[in-house]
């Protein structure tokens, strides 16, 4: 697994190269504000090295998605959200369209089920 991908955003995101409102981190993830909000907050936590999407970052490193998760709910506690959901599109066919792992934290409004 590579640390880091050209022209990879988040990977630029994480290294400062590009601005983003970041809200929290930790060692090993970084928790910023998504450009095109879908709630009140919607988050998006990565891991620090480029990894193409969450199944791959838990396959290779449980305890740096564990620390993504952690962070996601840290981030959730802080803005106060009764409830929250944590979306990793996973591949083209489920609408992914960056392929560095990243967890989407929503919250803020009424959530309903099934998701589109
Ligand atoms: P996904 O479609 O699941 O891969 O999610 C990618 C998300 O990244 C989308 O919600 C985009 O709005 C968001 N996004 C893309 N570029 C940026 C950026 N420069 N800063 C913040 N969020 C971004």
């Amino acid at each position: 697994m590579s640390e880091t991908s050209e022209d990879c955003i988040f990977c630029a995101i994480v290294a400062g190269d590009i601005p983003a409102e970041v809200v929290a981190s930790t060692e090993h993830s970084v928790g910023f504000r998504d450009l095109d909000p879908q709630a009140p907050t919607h988050v998006l936590v990565v891991p620090r090295r480029h990894v193409p999407d969450v199944g791959s970052l838990g396959e290779a490193s449980p305890d740096e998605l564990a620390d993504a998760v952690g962070l996601a709910a840290r981030i959730a506690a802080d803005a106060g959200l009764p409830g929250y959901r944590l979306v990793a599109n996973t591949g083209a066919a489920a609408q992914q369209s960056v392929f560095h792992a990243h967890l989407h934290v929503i919250g803020g409004r009424e959530l309903t089920w099934p998701p589109g």
